[in-house]
């Protein structure tokens, strides 16, 4: 159909240049009929010598009149053109006998160059040389991405040949998989067809607006926008109605809480307060999806201290009153330890009536405890099972697991995001999974690259938190710091100070404190131990700085490296209350709940990334007292530098951080893991587009229904191959 034509079965190897559009990703007739010029260059017209001005690039027709190799100074062919305006000197450092020829006295030629003024006139260098008097082709000339070992006349070709085919000239409508029904909505007047748009976009007439082609307005540019655009959404719903095939168990009546749903009625009297109107409607929109008999894909998202630990008991507590087992996965031991106290002390009381418990499961674990858990969870005697990545370890086997829940999702890599789904026996069942993100993401990133999954937002706080006060200050402050920290102590509020790891040999980048770099480093003793002590240097030292500038304070010292026993008892006493200043790194970024704690100091805060702060300020703000973040900057502090952190002082909305986060740094720092490079949009973008984007979405389910042939045909087309990263 569209693939290049099969290679004969005695095919000679391919050779270098196939090689190369190999490496390009350039497979097939359409991925070169894709492959869009980079800019263009006009040889349409011939220009007078003495009409161009220097410094211009300019053709021209005219004979030799001199020519000579000159061996003073560096070898070189030198060539003296007229045109009848005006002369020229052609200059060659490298030549061969074949361009001597060509360049002989008397011949007619066209040359193309850069013209310069120079000591004895003027003159080109390395210019190109053709016979003159062929005709002057019509359209500019492109010029492609390319790579070395790949020369762009055999790139033209290369394209050309495969535009020919996948668009051939005067049935351009051929190329259409989107018909007028579908276009006129957004204006056709903005579109040109597709096989037209490919002919103009390599091949452009020279009258062209050039503003248009660069900022990519041009009509020709909108139709390969939308099209790349309704790729994109019919790909991701396909991987959607991929999913209907398989079947979940049907959890609960549907209704919340429900006539007969006796174990969520009991947590929410249970609670010491009530829901939010946002919880409310985001677990009525989840008792409805755990109801039906396919797999729910949902990812709820909801600012930092939103409130998504209790909505994820709640659906838990639906799953368990159906009979079914559910699982809560965290991506650290300290957050992964504090969900299952939370959860132990609401559930506890009401499923030990019934006999099920909560279980747990952590890497570092002891292997008695490990195995008598494994064994409650193997029996469904563990209604809910909460823990870290040991959860998807294959020792691990569920009696029945109906639900699977994922908090902090971005902190997870697909396969381990996915891996709980395979937890369910059983071919063509799943589990249904909730995914959990405190990382807002911005409307139109989950309309594009999130919209195979269902999104629910709490776009409301508990009531009662005072907002958070960000304060922008120097790090030649820091006493002043330390004093407001006493102050807050002796009003028995807790205190967070935040340390980045810093990689002085990586240019001074900050090292998420998530463990595996850490234990990366630490081998035994030697080198790793000398890396691992420089990376902790900063917040041991502050560790200490504090201890001697507060004396009588209990100041604490919290970071992945330390053996878990420790961390655990240093947290429980941070908890408590009998330590007051919590000297930490990240590893406290995502989930951890203390109330009480009302100020938070983040060291170096200038190297962070706007959403990382938001997380972590988000720790403080969580009770009814008036919280504050201070925000430690080292002097000097760049202008940019400058601008983000006033943005983050100004800014307390999540959201609206989100969309700042992405437009200084795309969409790749959202997706983390989740997608290759592969699929990320090459022509839309997603804020000057979006109204193409929403356009896609509406068409993509009426051309799937409405004409299934053409829309596989579509994504063939855009994706070939690529597409595999949907069916993760
Ligand atoms: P996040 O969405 O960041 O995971 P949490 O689930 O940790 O937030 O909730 C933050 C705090 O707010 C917790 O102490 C939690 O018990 C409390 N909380 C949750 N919902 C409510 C509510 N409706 N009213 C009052 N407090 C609530
Ligand atoms: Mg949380």
């Amino acid at each position: 159909m569209c693939a290049m034509p099969p290679a004969p079965p005695s095919a000679k190897p391919p050779s270098p240049q196939q090689l190369a559009l190999r490496k390009l990703g350039l497979r097939s007739d359409w991925d070169l009929a894709l492959h869009i010029p980079l800019r263009y260059e006009d040889e349409t017209r011939l220009t007078a010598l003495a009409d161009a001005r220097d410094g211009s690039t300019v053709q021209f027709e005219a004979t030799v009149t001199h020519a000579e190799v000159s061996l003073g100074g560096r070898r070189q062919l030198r060539v003296t053109v007229d045109d009848g305006t005006d002369t020229c000197v052609l200059r060659f450092l490298v030549f061969y006998p074949a361009q001597q020829k060509a360049l002989a006295v008397g011949q007619r030629v066209r040359v193309r160059g850069e013209l310069r003024g120079g000591l004895w006139g003027r003159e080109m260098v390395h210019p190109t040389v053709r016979p003159a008097g062929g005709p002057l082709p019509t359209a500019l000339t492109p010029v492609y991405p390319s790579s070395a070992g790949l020369a762009q006349a055999y790139l033209r070709k290369a394209v050309s040949t495969a535009l020919a085919r996948v668009a051939p000239p005067g049935q351009t409508r051929l190329t259409d998989t989107v018909s007028a029904e579908f276009l006129n909505e957004i204006g056709a007047y903005r579109m040109m067809d597709m096989g037209s748009s490919l002919w103009f976009l390599h091949h452009p007439t020279p009258s062209v607006s050039v503003a248009e082609l660069e900022d990519r307005t041009h009509p020709a540019w909108t139709r390969l926008k939308a099209e790349e655009l309704l790729a994109q959404q019919l790909s991701q719903l396909v991987a959607r109605r991929e999913r209907l095939r398989f079947a979940a168990p049907s959890l609960g009546t549907g209704a919340f809480p429900g006539p007969a749903a006796e174990l969520p009625q009991a947590l929410l009297a249970a609670l010491p307060f009530g829901l939010t109107n946002a919880q409310q409607r985001v677990v009525a929109e989840l008792a409805t999806d755990l109801a039906r008999t396919v797999p729910m894909h949902r990812l709820l998202q909801g600012d930092v201290g939103a409130g998504k630990t209790v909505v994820a008991a709640l659906a838990a507590c639906v799953c368990m009153q159906a009979g079914w087992q559910c699982a809560l996965m965290a991506p650290t031991e300290i957050l992964a330890t504090q969900h299952f106290a939370k959860l132990v002390a609401w559930l506890e009381p009401l499923l030990a009536p019934r006999g099920l418990g909560v279980a747990w499961l952590i890497g570092s674990q002891k292997k008695k405890e490990r195995t008598a858990m494994l064994a409650q969870v193997a029996s469904g005697e563990a209604g809910l099972v909460v823990g870290t990545h040991a959860l998807i370890q294959d020792s691990v086997v569920f009696a029945r697991l109906g639900l699977a829940i994922i908090d902090e999702q971005h902190r997870f890599g697909v396969a381990q995001r996915l891996a709980l789904r395979g937890k369910l026996a059983g071919e063509l069942t799943e589990p249904h999974l909730l995914m959990m993100t405190a990382t807002p993401i911005p409307r139109t990133l989950a309309m594009s690259y999130y919209a195979d999954l269902d999104v629910s937002t709490l776009d409301e706080l508990p009531p009662g938190r005072t907002p958070i006060v960000t304060k922008v200050v120097s790090d030649e402050r820091r006493e002043e710091v330390m004093a407001r920290i006493g102050a807050q102590v002796a009003q028995g509020r807790q205190v967070y100070w935040v340390c980045p790891l810093i990689d002085e040999q990586a240019e001074g980048a900050v090292v998420p404190d998530d463990g595996s770099l850490l234990l990366q480093h630490s081998g035994r003793g030697g080198k790793g131990a000398g890396k691992e002590a420089q990376l902790l240097r900063n917040v041991t030292a502050t560790h200490a700085e504090l201890c001697e500038a507060l004396p009588g304070v209990n100041v604490a010292l919290l970071h992945s490296r330390l053996p878990t026993a420790d961390k655990q008892a240093v947290m429980d006493a941070f908890v408590s209350g009998q330590v007051s200043v919590l000297v930490s790194t990240t590893v406290i970024e995502v989930g951890v709940d203390v109330p009480n704690a009302s100020l938070m100091v983040i060291e170096h805060a200038e190297r962070f990334g706007l959403s990382q702060l938001h997380q972590l300020r988000g720790r403080v703000g969580r009770g009814a007292a008036a919280s504050a973040c201070v925000l430690l900057y080292t002097v000097p502090l760049s202008p940019h530098g400058r601008e983000r952190l006033k943005a983050m002082a100004q800014t307390a909305d999540g959201f609206e951080i989100a969309r700042i986060d992405l437009a200084l740094r795309g969409p790749g720092e959202f997706l983390g893991a989740r997608q290759s490079g592969d699929a990320l949009l090459r022509f839309a973008d997603l804020e000057t587009d979006a109204d193409l984007l929403a356009w896609a979405q509406r068409t993509a389910p009426r051309l799937l229904d409405g004409h299934p042939d053409l829309a596989r045909q579509h994504m063939h087309r855009w994706l070939g191959g690529k597409s595999d990263y949907l069916k993760a």
